[in-house]
């Protein structure tokens, strides 16, 4: 992550926790308000296993890492910092917090910003994992283009499988949905699916088949190898939130996963504390998760801003004139 001139400090005013596309796009708004800020990164970003990230305007087709480092750049170019480093507990010190690194290094804030993201819990077939953001995929808005008119399959199971199945008939007429452990479908949807000329597997498959690099099939429990270019999962979604228990800050139930609510703005329900991206947002995409962070980050500015002149006027009162740091005084720029 090249973060050599990234010294951690004691204190700053915000530390955004996580440094994807929610992350970065709130540091640089930060760091463009002259605000002190540090970004804590553990460098897993959700879509490392794809070689590109598409349906973002401007940067269509872009290497994911490629981007984040592009962004890394930009956040270091306004006196903001990146740093390496995994956050395994958050709690509050008077006003502020006191953010903890795995490797025990701490560091104060006085306003967060969590960006962690989500966790893909992938579904428990061999092969999945390992084909994972290449021929195993789950959106179709990511992937669909890259296997428009090929053979398709889809695994059935969590509340979208049929959403996914109907959505992928878009780029594709070759669609075949395995039912696997699902619920067995309606009527209604079995309806939908033979009028869109979707082929129906039953049974349980066993594994994905691989030649060369390459997914080929999918071998079901009973032996038979069914013909794909690629098949869709549907991952559980889960917020990557554990280290902030102590702020009483917990991931709640959603059909596809678990996320933790904000209001529109981004603020949860700890004081002083915002989340923007996958962390609260299962369906954000990469363009989706930057707004997310840069709308949160103006409204920590300005929370910011809404404290500094409650504090200078408290000051004022007591008759002193323009008190409280200058803009960038706080980060000595
Ligand atoms: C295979 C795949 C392909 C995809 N392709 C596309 C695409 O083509 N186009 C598109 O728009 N979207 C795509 N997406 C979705 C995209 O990945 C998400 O929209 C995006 O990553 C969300 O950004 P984020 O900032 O919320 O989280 P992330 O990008 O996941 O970033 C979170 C960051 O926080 C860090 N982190 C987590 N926990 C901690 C911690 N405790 N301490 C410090 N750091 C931490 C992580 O290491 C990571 O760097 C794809 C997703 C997958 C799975």
């Amino acid at each position: 992550m090249n973060d050599q001139n990234d010294q951690l400090l004691d204190e700053y005013e915000v530390v955004v926790i996580g440094g994807g596309a929610a992350g970065l796009n709130g540091a640089l708004m930060l760091a463009r308000a002259r605000r002190s800020v540090v970004v804590l990164d553990a460098g897993d970003p959700r879509n490392a296993p794809a070689d590109a990230v598409h349906g973002l305007f401007g940067r269509e087709g872009m290497p994911p890492a490629e981007l984040l480092e592009r962004g890394r750049a930009e956040v270091r170019g306004y006196g903001g910092q990146v740093v390496s480093g995994e956050v395994d507990e958050v709690t509050r010190d008077g006003d502020g917090f006191v953010v903890g690194l795995t490797d025990g290094r701490t560091v104060r804030a006085r306003r967060v910003l969590i960006a962690t993201g989500l966790v893909d819990e992938l579904p428990d077939v061999p092969g999945v994992r390992e084909r994972w953001g290449r021929d195993v995929l789950h959106c179709p808005y990511c992937h669909g283009w890259e296997v428009r008119d090929q053979a398709i399959g889809v695994l059935a199971g969590g509340p979208m499988a049929m959403h996914r199945t109907l959505l992928l008939r878009q780029w594709s007429a070759d669609i075949t949905y395995f039912a696997h452990t699902a619920e067995p479908l309606t009527d209604e949807e079995a309806e939908q699916l033979a009028a869109r000329g979707i082929r129906v597997v039953d049974g349980e498959v066993a594994s994905m088949e691989v030649v060369d690099d390459r997914l080929v099939g999918v071998r079901m429990a009973d032996g038979r190898l069914v013909p794909r270019d690629a098949v869709a999962v549907g991952p559980r979604l889960v917020a990557r939130v554990g280290f902030l228990k102590a702020l009483g800050v917990e991931p709640v139930p959603h059909p596809a996963g678990e996320y933790v609510p904000s209001d529109a703005t981004g603020r949860t329900d700890a004081p002083g504390v915002w989340i923007a991206g996958n962390a609260t947002d299962l369906s954000a995409q990469v363009g989706g998760a930057a707004a997310a962070g840069a709308f949160a980050a103006a409204q920590i500015n300005a929370d910011l801003v809404n404290e500094d002149t409650e504090r200078a006027v408290a000051a004022y009162r007591e008759g002193a004139v323009g008190v409280g740091p200058g803009p960038g005084e706080a980060r000595g720029v």
